[in-house]
């Protein structure tokens, strides 16, 4: 078999396997060696990593990540791949295929049984019907990763990694960046996959942090605050958290310039770290 980046093997693996590409399953796949290197050089693998990769596909990651590293687990929630995969990962002893749904799957367990509880790099070329839930169960669970790299839609990456002030800037860049330090390693267009998706890539880098970027008196009001100062954009902060906590507007008045806050700024302008000594206040004012 040719390289696996190549559309006349894609073309043979149709054929052979009678493999219909799912759109509902976000298939894409990867035309251009030159992505798989950008990726993996991001990603920092060392030959005692271990990597946990998510819908590998027809395997030319799996394949160009088992070369470089001591193991590889994928997970591939499409039955009709795993026969294909089978034959482009024959040679490649370090790769072990699970068929289920990443979101179901459970990843701890995996972790323990076939990492011996070393943090594995999540790498993957991911599904962009479910980037997000997908992210945010890493991160939310506390599953135990070292980082995350993927390449992801690039409105969602830009999101992802925005800073206050900016367009992109949302709920998502909070969550994500609570967790995690996040880098933007390159732009990707959409001509290099197969079929070609109607929107370009971003490859980004989700280092995680050991301990949370800010210090929280109560994480579910902290995402609370965050909702709310991002409902309705071009509302002040005094309306969104009064309304998002049913607070009388004089309370959430005192809250506000109680942390240096001005009320009349929209959420959007809001830190990480003010969102957090905000919601902290907040969290005081009702015990
Ligand atoms: N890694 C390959 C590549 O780069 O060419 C394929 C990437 S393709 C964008 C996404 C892959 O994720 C597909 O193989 C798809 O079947 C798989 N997938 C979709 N949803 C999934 C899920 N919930 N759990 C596991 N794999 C999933």
């Amino acid at each position: 078999m040719d390289k696996l980046t190549s559309v006349s093997t894609i073309k043979y693996i149709i054929n052979k396997y009678n493999f219909k590409f799912s759109k509902g399953l976000g298939q894409n796949f990867i035309i251009d060696e030159n992505i798989v290197e950008k990726i993996l050089n991001g990603a920092d693998i060392s030959e005692d990593d271990v990597i946990l990769e998510v819908g590998p596909g027809i395997g030319v990651m799996t394949k160009a990540m088992s070369e470089r590293a001591k193991k590889v687990i994928a997970v591939e929630i499409d039955s009709t791949l795993i026969p294909v995969l089978e034959e482009t990962l024959s040679e490649n002893n370090n790769v072990k295929i699970i068929n289920e749904d990443i979101l179901k799957l459970d990843i701890k367990k995996v972790i323990e049984e076939e990492f011996d509880g070393k943090a594995p790099k999540v790498i993957a070329n991911l599904p962009y019907y479910v980037t997000t839930p997908i992210i945010m169960r890493f991160l939310e669970e506390s599953i135990p990763v070292e980082d995350i790299v993927v390449m992801i839609q690039k409105e969602v990456g830009e999101r992802i990694d925005a800073s206050p002030n900016s367009k992109a800037y949302g709920a998502l860049s909070v969550a994500v960046q609570y967790y995690s330090e996040t880098n933007i390693i390159a732009k990707v267009p959409r001509s290099v996959f197969m079929p070609q998706p109607n929107v370009d890539s971003i490859v980004i880098r989700l280092k995680i942090l050991k301990s949370p970027k800010v210090e929280l008196l109560d994480k579910n009001i902290f995402f609370k605050t965050v909702k709310a100062g991002f409902s309705m954009r071009r509302k002040t902060l005094l309306n969104t958290i009064s309304s998002g906590f049913s607070m009388e507007k004089e309370l959430v008045k005192g809250i506000l310039e109680d942390v240096g806050i001005d009320p009349k700024r929209r959420g959007e302008s809001l830190s990480i770290y003010e969102f957090a000594e905000l919601a902290n206040r907040i969290k005081e004012s009702q015990v």
